[in-house]
Order: structure tokens, then C-alpha cells, then sequence
């Protein structure tokens, strides 16, 4: 344990990652520690590793030179091309369009919404991090962490490590959040989540795109790529079981009312809609950020963009702290601007969950959306909170004044 980083990263996720860009852009020194030996995983990669990028995260990567080296963005416009190209996004699987949403009193200096691959963003990410001049170890799982007055003492891959600070990105199960005794308090799920790559005997079975049905929903992307959501409570996800070709088949079926035949079960995930928050963003010199910090359903692509967001927020307030020029408090102010985001976000997913629920207060509900989301007013409500646009406000960004980093 000779070197004594400024700050030590859990998870080289996409939070991790630019993070650790903005604190070495500050001459910090960062070590950034991932579990994982290979970044690479097909959950990663197209289509099922889209990520719908909203305005305050197109924002940030733009301040940073970032966006144009990114090439999905440019190649993809719309997952939905081949379903519906109008399609702009959606609430609860129900779709609001292009054309409905009134941007008229919106920036138009970048994009409001992208659609982007996470393997090509931390591609990106990791260039830039090494490129500052971060560290990054990876196959390196932390295990533990202790802090006192000056720092903090790392254990990861059977090797200690100094640094002053620590921040947990490392994700949903943050072992950071753990070691650091933070209060993770939310709701519990009421589904199982599926992402699927299959080949199907009768492929006609199942139509394309996004289909809520009584007993929950599926989306097929490309023929053989599919999401769905059965509200079995969670309890499939938390056996940990993993997802046989006959289980797939069999919630597919229940879900999809069809008698479809799955001939071969490539990849399978499950994910569930439990929504919790960490009550402290930080306790002394260990902080949160990302998905570490917050876990909600995927619905609506909400969860990157949040991350991204909490470490723009951190990276320049830690870099100040760590000079020694921040004014007192300027790192609280983290948890205080970023934890009723999130919690707004958390709310947003539950309240889709809410319209999703196959029982008849969740159909009621189902149909007042689908007319809301017909309305201009109503489509562009819903894809200013998808997109970020009010944060984007907060942030200067409408009146084109750019934070000073
Ligand atoms: C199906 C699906 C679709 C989604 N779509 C969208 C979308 O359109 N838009 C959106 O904004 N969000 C979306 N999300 C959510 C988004 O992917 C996550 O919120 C985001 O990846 C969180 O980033 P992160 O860096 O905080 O965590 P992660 O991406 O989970 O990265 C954490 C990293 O930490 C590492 N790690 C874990 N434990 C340790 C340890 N002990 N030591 C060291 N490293 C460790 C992991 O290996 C990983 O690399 C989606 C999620 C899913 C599942």
C-alpha cells in the first residue's frame, strides 16, 4: 500500500467511469477498482444494451468533448424505427410520439433525447479516464472498506488500498454502501423482469414491439430480442435461479396469452421494479453515486442518466474539497441538489408500475394515460420528466450559460 490516491472508485460501470474523467480533468488522482475482468457482455452491447440518453446527460457529455465520439447515437435514431418510426418513447408501455411533444420553449442547441450503446460509452469513457491519466484495475473486486479522520482503507482482490476518499459506483449491490453503513430504504418489487435473446418455432405468434396485457407486458425489439414483466412480486428474481428455456416459455406464454414455442434460449436476465434510495449520500469520506446509491425498475430509461447526473454533481465538488477551495458545505450539497432526484425518479418508476398492474384500478388507470399521452399537453409533459428537461433548467443550460468547471 505505497500510493495514497486522492480517490479510490468502486465499479468502472458508466458512473465510475466519468467520474473518474471529471476528477483526474481536476488533477485528481484516481484509482478506480472493477470486479469484472472483461468489460465486454452481451447486455451490453445492441440492442439490449440501449440506453436512451436524456438532454441533462447529452449536456454533460457534450461539456466534456464526449459526445461526438460517440457513434450509435449518430447511427441509431429511434429503437422503434422499424415498428413505428414516429415513436419517441413511452410511460408504462404505453408509446407518446415525435409529433405530439410541443419543444417550443425547449433548448435546441443539442438533442433533447439520444439513443446510445453502454459497451460503446464506457468504450469511451475508459479511453478518456486513461487518456487523464486514472488508474483502472480491473478483475479487482472490492470487498471491504474503514475510513477515519484523514482517509480510507481499502480491500479489494486480497490487496489493501489508500486513497482519502471512496466512492461506491458499484452498482445495485454496492458493497461500498454496505462497508460505509448506509440506510438503503425503499419498496419492494412487484415483478420479475425478463431481457431475452431466443429463437422462436412460430415467430408470427408474437407481434412486434411493445404489448401490455392482463397479465403484465412484452416488448419484442428485433425479432427474437425481448423484454417482459411478470407480476409474480419479485419472487422469481430473488431465488436467483437461472432462467431456463421451459421457465422462459412458460411466463412468455401466460404473459403473451400465445401458445409460442421457444426453440433456443440464448441469453436471459432478470431484473425486478424494487425501488430504494440511500437515505445519505455520504457518511464522512465514503460517498454513493449511481446505482449504488439508488435502484428502481428500468421503465422509461431513467437510471443512467440519474447516475451520470449524480457524478456531475460530485466530480467538481469532491475536486474543490480535495484542493482545499471548496467552501464549507459544498459537499453536502451533493446529497441535498442530487437525493430528491432521484427520489422524483424512483416515484416516476413506481408510478408506471401503478399503470402497469394488471388488476382493474391499473387498467383504469391504463386507459386515462393512453389518452392523456395522445394530447400535446399530456406527450410533452411526459417526455420533458423522460428527458430531463426541467433539471436541464436547474443546470443553466436553457439561457446557454454552461456551469464553469
Ligand atoms: C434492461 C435495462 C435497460 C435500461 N435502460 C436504461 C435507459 O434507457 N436509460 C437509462 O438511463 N438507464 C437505463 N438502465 C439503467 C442503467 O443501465 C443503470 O442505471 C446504469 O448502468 C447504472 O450505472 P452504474 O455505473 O451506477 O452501475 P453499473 O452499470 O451497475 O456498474 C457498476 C460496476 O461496478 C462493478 N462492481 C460491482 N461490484 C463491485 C465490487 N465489489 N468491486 C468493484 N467493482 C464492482 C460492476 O461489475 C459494474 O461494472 C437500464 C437497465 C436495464 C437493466
Amino acid at each position: 500500500m505505497n500510493t495514497t490516491y486522492d480517490v479510490i472508485i468502486s465499479g468502472a460501470g458508466p458512473v465510475g467511469l466519468f467520474l473518474a474523467c471529471e476528477l483526474a480533468l481536476a488533477n485528481c488522482t484516481v484509482l478506480v477498482l472493477e470486479k469484472a475482468e472483461d468489460a465486454q457482455s452481451p447486455l451490453k452491447q445492441m440492442p439490449f444494451g440501449i440506453r436512451g440518453l436524456s438532454a441533462p446527460t447529452i449536456a454533460a457529455l457534450d461539456r466534456r468533448g464526449l459526445l461526438d465520439q460517440l457513434e450509435v447515437p449518430k447511427r441509431v435514431k429511434n429503437p422503434f424505427g422499424h415498428v413505428a418510426s414516429a415513436q419517441a418513447g413511452h410511460f408504462a408501455g404505453i408509446p407518446f410520439l415525435h409529433g405530439d411533444i410541443d419543444t417550443s420553449q425547449w433548448p435546441q442547441r443539442l438533442p433533447h433525447s439520444l439513443i446510445s450503446e453502454l459497451a460503446e460509452l464506457e468504450a469511451v469513457l475508459t479511453r478518456r479516464a486513461l487518456e487523464l491519466g486514472v488508474a483502472i484495475q480491473r478483475g479487482v473486486a472490492v470487498s471491504g472498506a474503514t475510513q477515519d479522520a484523514d482517509g480510507v482503507a481499502v480491500t479489494a482482490g486480497g490487496q489493501a488500498f489508500a486513497g482519502r476518499w471512496l466512492v461506491g459506483c458499484d452498482g445495485a449491490r454496492s458493497v461500498v454502501r454496505k462497508a460505509g453503513g448506509f440506510t438503503f430504504e425503499g419498496t419492494e418489487p412487484e415483478f420479475t423482469g425478463y431481457t431475452l435473446k431466443a429463437d422462436f418455432a412460430d415467430p408470427d405468434k408474437l407481434p412486434p414491439g411493445r404489448n401490455v396485457t392482463a397479465n403484465g407486458m412484452y416488448f419484442q425489439s428485433q425479432p427474437g430480442y425481448l423484454a417482459m414483466q411478470d407480476f409474480d412480486g419479485g419472487a422469481f428474481h430473488q431465488t436467483g435461479e437461472a432462467v431456463t428455456l421451459a421457465h422462459a416459455q412458460a411466463v412468455l406464454r401466460r404473459i403473451s396469452h400465445t401458445d409460442v414455442t421457444i426453440s433456443a434460449l440464448h441469453v436471459a436476465s432478470t431484473w425486478t421494479d424494487r425501488a430504494r434510495q440511500a437515505t445519505s449520500y455520504r457518511n464522512g469520506r465514503m460517498l454513493l453515486a449511481g446505482d449504488a446509491a439508488h435502484i428502481h425498475s428500468p421503465l422509461g430509461g431513467q437510471g443512467l442518466n440519474l447516475g451520470i447526473g449524480d457524478a456531475a454533481n460530485l466530480g467538481w465538488k469532491l475536486a474543490a474539497t480535495i484542493r482545499g477551495d471548496a467552501p464549507a458545505g459544498l459537499l453536502d450539497t451533493y446529497h441535498a441538489e442530487r437525493h430528491p432526484v432521484g427520489a422524483r425518479v424512483l416515484d416516476w418508476s413506481r408510478a408506471q408500475v401503478a399503470v402497469m398492474r394488471p388488476t382493474p384500478e391499473g387498467r383504469a388507470l391504463r386507459a386515462i394515460f393512453e389518452d392523456l399521452l395522445k394530447t400535446r399537453d399530456g406527450a410533452s409533459y411526459i417526455a420533458g420528466r423522460v428527458w430531463g428537461i426541467a433539471e436541464l433548467a436547474r443546470d443553466g443550460e436553457l439561457s446557454g450559460v454552461r456551469r464553469a468547471s
